[in-house]
């Protein structure tokens, strides 16, 4: 079976618009005209198409695949989570929070960061509740960079930081990590730093390749910065992810990154609870006022019931605290029902995910094998070249073990079957 790219899989705009403006009384139908077609906008994103996630998603409910793809646990949240939701519904928490969050929970937040990373937020100033990490992205991006800024993002790196960024007009400058260890070409970096380099993005623990920052990055991020006003924008959604009793590097550990960086961060990766789209923002005070400005218009505020069961639940550090070993658990229980498969597993140090090479079994593209896998072994995983802006293919997949583990088994059956 011929196998579509991905990428083509995806909803492309038909005809542009080409900015020319009709009066809205013309007539636009013209015989043989479909009128849902008649307008059609100049995009924003014409590289664009639909997410990975939605694509591979679509297509594993199709062939009933066992669901290795998304970073989306497939079990429950802690009930009591549930509970305490439910019962700041009952008590007609219904109504909108405060913009910046609802204060107990920015104070459990502060709470948290100051005894796992020593650094103080104030609550009232520098911590904001997001409608969703990626709500806190889009803010900080949208607040601080201007048009003709340029940012720094090291690939592979989660598909929406470049478009975040083109929507302001500005320019990724992007480098190009490569398999097993996706370490950063710090020297390579600070040749293209100029006037320009507004900010540099920075994730850890990783997605997709489960690497995690070390004690050489933070002090090329030291050097580097010093001295200039580059914004470090750190996507931490699995910060409490972190295997065999690595630290996790936040920025907010050092005090020279600290008041040059925004912390992002996920209840929805840390709560099992990716559905709810909660999340939230860390930064000095000057930085925050301005992501303030936008996440104020473009969300207002948070889930108001959720954030009341969040500051609950946040109560119980061991929620957070085992998590480390709670999917340090999942990802040995893939490694070893992967032991005899002819897969090749690259080391996952923290995240959902790891990554395997199928050079064994296959010379087809990442996208080909993906679809292959689907449609013929009913199992679902990400080709790494998504994750890449020009498709660079290291012959790679993602496989998720945010999974049940009668989940993580099956699918493992599957791919030893290769
Ligand atoms: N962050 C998750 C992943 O990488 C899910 C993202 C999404 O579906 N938007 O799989």
């Amino acid at each position: 079976m011929h196998n579509m790219p991905i990428n083509r899989l995806s909803h492309k705009p038909r005809r542009p618009f080409n900015g020319v403006k009709r009066h809205p009384m013309a007539q636009t139908q013209q015989p043989g005209d479909d009128m849902t077609d008649s307008i059609t906008p100049r995009s924003k994103l014409p590289n664009v198409g639909t997410t990975i996630f939605t694509v591979i998603g679509q297509l594993a409910a199709e062939h009933r695949a066992i669901n290795l793809s998304q970073g989306a646990p497939n079990f429950p949240c802690a009930p009591e989570l549930i509970e305490h939701t439910h019962q700041a519904m009952r008590d007609g928490h219904n109504q909108y929070s405060p913009m910046a969050g609802l204060y107990a929970l920015r104070e459990a937040v502060a709470g948290k960061v100051a005894t796992l990373y020593g650094h103080h937020y104030d609550p009232e100033h520098e911590v904001t509740i997001t409608a969703s990490a990626s709500e806190g992205l889009f803010a900080s991006i949208t607040a601080l960079v201007h048009p003709g800024d340029e940012v720094i993002v090291f690939e592979p790196c989660f598909d929406s930081y470049a478009p975040m960024i083109e929507l302001q007009g500005a320019k990724v400058v992007s480098f190009k990590l490569a398999p097993p260890t996706f370490a950063i070409p710090w020297d390579e970096v600070a040749a293209r730093i100029t006037p320009r380099t507004r900010m540099i993005l920075l994730n850890s623990p990783h997605n997709p390749s489960g690497a995690v920052l070390g004690d050489e990055d933070i002090a090329a991020l030291k050097r580097l910065t010093a001295g200039t006003d580059i914004v470090l924008l750190s996507d931490e959604v699995y910060e409490h992810v972190v295997f065999d009793g690595a630290l996790h590097h936040s920025m907010s550990r050092y005090p020279e990154l600290a008041e040059r960086a925004v912390v992002v961060a996920s209840f929805g990766k840390t709560f099992h609870i990716t559905g709810w789209r909660v999340g939230y923002c860390l930064a000095p005070a000057a930085l925050m006022e301005e992501i303030r400005k936008v996440h104020q218009f473009a969300m207002f505020a948070a889930d108001t019931p959720m954030q009341y069961g969040l500051a609950r639940i946040m109560q119980t550090p061991s929620h957070y605290l085992g998590l480390a070993d709670f999917y340090q658990q999942k990802r040995d229980l893939l490694v070893d029902c992967l032991a005899g498969s002819r897969l090749t597993l690259l080391p996952s140090a923290g995240s959902f995910f790891m990554l395997a090479s199928y050079e064994k079994i296959s010379d087809q593209s990442d996208s080909d094998f993906v679809q292959t896998l689907i449609r013929e072994h009913q199992v679902a995983t990400i080709p790494v070249s998504a994750f890449y802006s020009d498709g660079t293919d290291h012959r790679l997949i993602r496989l998720s073990f945010a999974k049940d583990d009668a989940t993580l088994r099956a699918g493992a059956e599957s791919l030893c079957r290769l």
